[in-house]
């Protein structure tokens, strides 16, 4: 699996920095963001260090199908209410224009009760 020793969620995957995690298999990862804008915010992302959503290709689509499908199931089981009264928001910025500040591949998966303090 390709690693980055210098990736702040590469050493979130090792376990070197520690995290709250929601889930884990094989190959997803996905662990309460730090500095949550919701009452629910947790980020879902590869085990291995994909750098961003600009550098997936075609072996990637197992894997992004995996995350797609977990997300809504994490959400309601971290407290984002059902859908269409709760419901929750998927985000994978990319790029600095597109404000990613981690250069490891994560979406952040947002919900709860309104208002949040961003967004
Ligand atoms: P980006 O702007 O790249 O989409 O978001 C990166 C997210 O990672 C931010 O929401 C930030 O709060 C979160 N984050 C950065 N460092 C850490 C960390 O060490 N632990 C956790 N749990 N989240 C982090
Ligand atoms: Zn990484």
């Amino acid at each position: 699996m390709t690693t980055d020793v210098n990736c702040i969620f590469c050493k979130i995957v090792a376990g070197s920095i520690p995290s709250r995690k929601v889930y884990e298999d094989n190959e997803i990862y996905a662990f309460h963001d730090i500095n949550p804008w919701a009452p629910v915010h947790f980020l879902i992302i590869p085990k291995a260090h994909i750098v961003s959503l600009a550098h997936v290709d075609s072996q990637h689509q197992a894997l992004l199908g995996r995350i797609m499908t977990l997300a809504p199931q994490l959400a309601l089981q971290e407290g984002a209410g059902a859908y269409p009264e709760g419901g929750f928001r998927l985000v994978s910025n990319t790029g600095k224009e597109g404000g990613q500040e981690v250069h490891h591949l994560h979406f952040h998966v947002m919900g709860g009760p309104r208002p949040w303090l961003r967004g």
